[in-house]
């Protein structure tokens, strides 16, 4: 494959709790185990890239604290050039996690220094591709929609209403199921992808199926970080010149090896390995 990728997108230190039960407001239940990775879904799609193998950089914010050094460095050990990653002033982006015995969980997202993330003197090739989530402001991706000459991304998570000009100028809208059902304009828009989880993805013009691929049959241990590796891949695929439904099972076979695996930022083997498991 051949792809030069910017992600622009969140960092946040993940702080995961994991507790017997989850504490009902205003109780404290005690006896939790503490754990700290790295996440935000920009940050996840950017690792997710470089370890497939495009030239990714990325575009984003931490603070000057040390999550803010620690998720830097998992950035660069992943591959992916951090220099246009500013230090903001407010404190690295965090989510704040509960989990429960039972994997049931409650999440604070404290957006921090995500919120200032900036395309201040950052220059985009039109020979690069450019993916983008939701986790970042609106304004930003409307900036994004207005100056980037190449081909642009964007994956609709969270499920936010999108400003019309960016379901115009995207070139690829990802989006899961639950997203899809609740963003009745992505009808008009020019490209599609929606993932069905353990059932597959299809890509859809104007509200029709084009192509459509099954999943890769898993053994899930957590599914978190597996819509990001998606996204990773899908972009790499397309980009790259893949047929549609070729890179469908690409990103298929991608985000079946992220659920394996807890980490929202898993280790991958080259994209091509994906490719020819698919033979
Ligand atoms: P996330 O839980 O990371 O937010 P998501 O809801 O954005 O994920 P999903 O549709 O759950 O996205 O998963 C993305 C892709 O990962 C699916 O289209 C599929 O290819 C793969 N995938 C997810 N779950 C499974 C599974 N249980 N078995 C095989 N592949 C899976």
């Amino acid at each position: 494959i051949d792809c030069s990728l910017t992600v622009v997108g969140s960092i946040n230190a993940d702080i995961t709790a994991t507790t017997s039960r989850l504490p009902a407001a205003g109780e404290t239940v005690g006896g939790g185990r503490l754990s700290r990775s790295p996440g935000g879904k920009g940050a996840n799609q950017a690792a997710a890239a470089a370890r497939l193998g495009a030239r990714t950089r990325m575009i984003g914010a931490v603070g000057p604290d040390s999550d803010g050094k620690a998720m830097l460095e998992a950035l660069r050990g992943a591959g992916v050039d951090t220099d246009d990653i500013a230090e903001a002033t407010a404190e690295t982006g965090t989510a704040l996690i509960m989990v429960d015995a039972h994997g049931e969980n409650q999440i604070a997202v404290c957006e921090g220094a995500n919120a200032e993330v900036s395309l201040d003197g950052i220059e985009f090739r039109a020979d690069e591709a450019v993916l983008t989530q939701l986790e970042v402001s609106l304004d930003l991706i409307v900036e994004l929609a207005n100056h980037v000459p190449g081909f642009f991304a964007v994956n609709a998570a969270p499920a936010l209403q999108l400003p019309a000009e960016v379901v115009d100028r995207a070139d690829l809208i990802i989006v899961n199921e639950y997203e899809y059902s609740q963003l009745p304009q992505l009808q008009t828009a020019k490209l599609v992808a929606v993932t069905y989880g353990a059932k597959g993805s299809a890509l859809l013009q104007g509200g029709e199926q084009i192509a459509f691929a099954e999943a890769v049959p898993a053994h899930p241990v957590s599914t978190v970080g597996a819509g990001d590796a998606y996204c990773a891949a899908l972009t790499t695929g397309l980009t790259s010149g893949l047929e549609p439904e070729r890179a469908l099972q690409a990103a298929n076979a991608v985000g079946a090896a992220a659920v394996e695996v807890a980490s929202a930022q898993p280790e991958f083997d080259r994209f091509e390995t994906y490719l020819s498991g698919l033979d």
